[in-house]
């Protein structure tokens, strides 16, 4: 007779999916913000459009502009489904097969009218503030919509981390740049005169949260983890990647996520996934790479149902890099705007990604090294290959390459994938069991 397998995830909720508290409030969240773009222009504000590594939401805060975040608009059509004709529209427009796939759908979005991905308003914005944060693609996607709705755009080019650190003279490069040509641009286009105490104080809040969230992803540490570092971890991440960091509101999401994820680790609880709790926690996993967003349940049921628990991931630093000690500080406000840009994990070279990835597999007791390799983001994915030689050799656990896409549902195959995932597993197992004899 055979062993009956025990399921990793308790018993099922056929119809509602399972979400903590935090999950919820971090929708209501998400959506408001998508209610104050559509009402902003009737309410006399400016919209400003920003990407995540490197935004400036504090300052943008400090002139009362509503906030969009065009690879948050992506990636919410993404799970919606709706990205796939977007994208399509976009090639039909004589955009390649190449282009980064958040890029087409938000130009085919914009191609089908100003509504966004909650069928709410999505107005044009009248500002494009361009963190250039080591990936070129924002450079052309601004310079697109630009040209296409004529906004006014203003640039911090942030210098990458070729060395591996942050020299006093790149930081006073990137804050001479916000002295003397973006706050003016933003004071202009808002009406709205800089005010740093005003700045001060929003930067208060985003530490406090930034300290929350930190210990929230820490907490993964635990056995079993009581979150899951990739794929829950793309809910706690939301707010403080867009239009929350600085606001009381993100603050307070913060202090709940951290107070629910505690009593978790109290309870020797697992992550709670769409199926209910995980209970049997099999793998440790660090995975690299952003997730695929148009199978993005189907993708992490993979995970889930094996038993695979991600511990940390270098997604869920992508809007800020803070387990390292960086937290946005009032008391030095435009430099320490300064170094977030620069240190943001999209402007790190290669040496420094894979001394990341090594410390969190150890500080995390990782078994092994997952790489979600994502066609259309070249920014991610240059390099990855020697990432995974690299870490394999330092830490001698094994690592695995799977290739999927962000919002382009043409290039998930899910059977490619549970195929590769199920094999990495026994890999992981015999790899385990190998060094346990
Ligand atoms: S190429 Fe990658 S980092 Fe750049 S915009 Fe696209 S998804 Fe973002």
């Amino acid at each position: 007779m055979n062993t009956p397998v025990k399921p990793a995830v308790a018993a099922k909720k056929p119809q509602n999916v399972q979400k903590d508290d935090a999950m919820s409030l971090q929708k209501e969240l998400i959506n408001a913000n998508y209610m104050d773009l559509a009402t902003a222009h009737q309410q006399g504000r400016k919209v400003a459009a920003t990407f995540v590594p490197g935004n400036l939401n504090e300052l943008l805060m400090c002139f009362d502009f509503a906030r969009s975040l065009p690879e948050t608009n992506a990636l919410q059509n993404g799970m919606r489904k709706k990205s796939g004709k977007f994208i399509m529209d976009a090639e039909r427009e004589g955009h390649s097969e190449d282009v980064c796939t958040y890029v087409k759908s938000d130009l085919g979005m914009m191609a089908g009218g100003e509504i966004g991905p909650t069928g709410d308003p999505l107005p044009t914005p009248d500002v494009l503030l361009l963190s250039y944060t080591g990936c070129f693609t924002f450079m052309k996607w601004f310079e697109l919509i630009r040209h296409k709705y004529g906004c006014e755009t203003t640039m911090l080019h942030v210098p990458y981390q070729g060395e591996g650190r942050i020299e006093p003279n790149m930081r006073d490069y990137v804050v001479r740049q916000l002295k003397e040509s973006v706050i003016p641009t933003l004071e202009r286009v808002s009406g709205v005169k800089f005010d740093i105490d005003r700045l001060r104080e929003y930067m208060k809040e985003s530490a406090k949260a930034e300290e929350d969230l930190v210990a929230v992803l820490q907490s993964a540490k635990n056995r079993p983890s009581p979150i899951d570092g990739y794929f829950g971890a793309v809910y706690y991440i939301g707010p403080i990647f867009t239009a929350f960091r600085g606001s009381k509101d993100g603050t307070k999401f913060y202090r709940m996520l951290r107070e629910e994820i505690e009593q978790r680790v109290r309870e020797g609880k697992g992550p709670i996934t769409p199926d209910g709790e995980m209970t049997d926690e099999k793998y440790r996993l660090i995975v690299e790479g952003p997730p695929n967003w148009t199978s993005f349940r189907d993708f992490w049921k993979m995970f889930y149902e094996e038993g695979a628990v991600v511990v940390a991931s270098t997604y869920a630093k992508v809007g800020g890099l803070y387990d390292f000690g960086f937290r946005h500080n009032p008391d030095k406000p435009l430099e320490s705007l300064a170094e977030y840009c620069l240190g943001c994990y999209t402007n790190l070279n290669l040496p420094s990604r894979v001394d990341m990835i090594c410390r969190y597999m150890e500080q995390y007791e990782a078994d092994g090294l997952l790489i979600n390799s994502i066609k259309s983001c070249n920014s991610f994915s240059a390099g990855q290959l020697l990432i995974l030689r690299e870490v394999e050799k330092r830490t001698g656990k094994p690592a695995a390459f799977i290739e999927t896409d962000l919002v382009d549902p043409r290039y998930f195959s899910a059977a490619n994938v549970k195929n590769r995932l199920e094999s990495y597993f026994q890999m992981v197992k015999q790899k385990r069991t190998a060094l346990a004899a």
